[in-house]
């Protein structure tokens, strides 16, 4: 069995929707993962926001707008009445409870609850419309596994043993579908996998069930060697190691969710990005293997906040960085990139909520120099330190850039360098240029 998921775009039209039904019901007894109709994630993160304003009045007018775009759709996207009647009724229960929450006198966890209402009515718009065509299309809720424990992280045994129960109370079937994003916290209370999580659902399923692969659907085909809307002529890169693609993940590569990438990794299930719009493209296969002596591509990462901190106090002392790293832990805020010298450190950042009150205890530590706006240029493939060029290929490539901080050796599938924003194009397709 394999786990096949589809973004918001990709079944954000009655349009898509049908062409997801088809690409599906072609491929087998699979289960399949779908995120919330595009756009519809951020209405209900508005409803929410106009219900812990206590703004009942908007709350209820941007649901009222919402119901009408879903009836729109529902009149679409069926031929029949029957399964008109059957999915409008399905959805408008849904904004009855939507209803609920807002006006309700307990306004806890309102977000959470909201939020939900998006995978919940794309799921059942699908399972009704494959029921429609004839297919028997079975709905596995997904709050009846997928559940966080309390640490915030997947609660891999409950996952495993409860959809376990469910497909084997569920043996006949021509395909499952179930929600991406949705779960449950510890105490059962309804909870997300935060946003884009609908990747690392389909994911922690394909770790569960020890799928055969896991396939993210979306609207390109596969990971390009460098960003597509910054430098022309990218080409998809075929194969990818878990590593490299989590290099890419983090640094900026939208097409996958970060956090998608170890489930998988840790049980071995190769996850394989594919198109929509071109279903018999090549895709990017990513897996344990990892292809010698390749430079696989290039990303960036954005908005991001170089600190550097100079000290005499560092020269020939130990314990410095360690009060550095102190401070950071103290306000929670994660460091991307560091490099030091003997009298300095220079880190990035890519949070700068507590930036003020960090700055403000680093001053203690010796002088300190913030750039903002700064761009991470990732280089990602086979950089193992004993291969030779690659390193000395990028740089030559950067030659008429400034680069403000280069980070090596760090992992072995990785060179970064930390630029101004507005050399951001020139570099990626200088490095295109000299790469590939
Ligand atoms: N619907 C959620 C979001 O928009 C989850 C996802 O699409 O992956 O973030
Ligand atoms: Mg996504």
């Amino acid at each position: 069995m394999k786990v096949l998921k589809f973004g918001g775009t990709s079944v954000g039209s009655p349009e898509r929707i049908r062409n997801v039904a088809s690409l599906v019901s072609s491929r087998g007894k699979n289960i399949i993962v779908l995120s919330a109709m595009s756009g519809t994630t951020n209405s209900l993160l508005q409803i929410s926001a106009a219900t812990e304003a206590a703004d009942t009045a908007k709350a209820e007018s941007l649901i009222a707008d919402l119901e009408k775009k879903y009836g729109l759709i529902i009149d679409q996207l069926y031929s029949t009445d029957a399964a008109k009647a059957t999915a409008g009724g399905k959805v408008n229960g849904f904004f009855d409870e939507i209803r609920e929450i807002v006006n309700a006198d307990d306004k806890s966890r309102a977000e959470k609850k909201i939020v939900a209402y998006g995978e919940l009515i794309s799921t059942n718009l699908m399972t009704y419309y494959l029921q429609e065509s004839g297919l028997n299309a079975i709905l596995l809720p997904a709050l009846d596994y997928m559940r966080t424990d309390a640490n915030g992280e997947p609660d891999q045994e409950y996952i495993r043993k409860h959809l376990a129960e469910i497909l084997k109370d569920n043996p006949v079937a021509d395909l499952y579908i179930t929600q991406g994003f949705i779960c449950r916290d510890p105490e059962g209370r309804i909870d997300n996998l935060q946003r884009g999580g609908s990747d690392y659902t389909a994911s922690l399923i394909g770790a569960a069930i020890n799928a055969d692969e896991v396939q993210i659907w979306t609207d390109i085909d596969g990971m390009h060697n460098n960003d597509p809307r910054f430098v022309e002529g990218t080409t998809p890169v075929h194969n990818l190691h878990f590593e490299e693609a989590a290099e890419l993940a983090y640094f900026g590569a939208k097409i996958l969710h970060p956090t998608c990438i170890l489930p998988a990794k840790e049980n071995n299930i190769p996850v394989r990005l594919l198109n929509t719009m071109q279903p018999d493209a090549e895709g990017t296969l990513i897996n344990n293997v990892l292809r010698h002596g390749l430079i696989k591509a290039v990303a960036a990462k954005d908005d991001i906040t170089a600190i550097k901190i100079k000290s005499d106090r560092m020269l020939l002392a130990y314990g410095f960085l360690k009060k550095v790293f102190d401070i950071f832990d103290k306000y929670a805020t994660a460091i991307d990139m560091i490099v030091t010298s003997e009298v300095g450190v220079s880190l990035t950042i890519d949070n700068t909520r507590h930036l003020d009150a960090i700055l403000g205890e680093l001053n203690a530590l010796g002088t300190v120099t913030v750039d903002s706006d700064m761009v991470i240029i990732c280089v990602v493939g086979d950089l193992e330190w004993q291969n030779r060029g690659f390193e000395a290929k990028a740089l030559d490539a950067l030659r008429d850039i400034p680069v403000r901080m280069i980070s090596y050796g760090g992992s072995n599938f990785n060179i970064s360098f930390l630029i101004k924003k507005e050399d951001k194009k020139a570099a990626l397709a200088k490095l295109s240029a000299n790469l590939f």
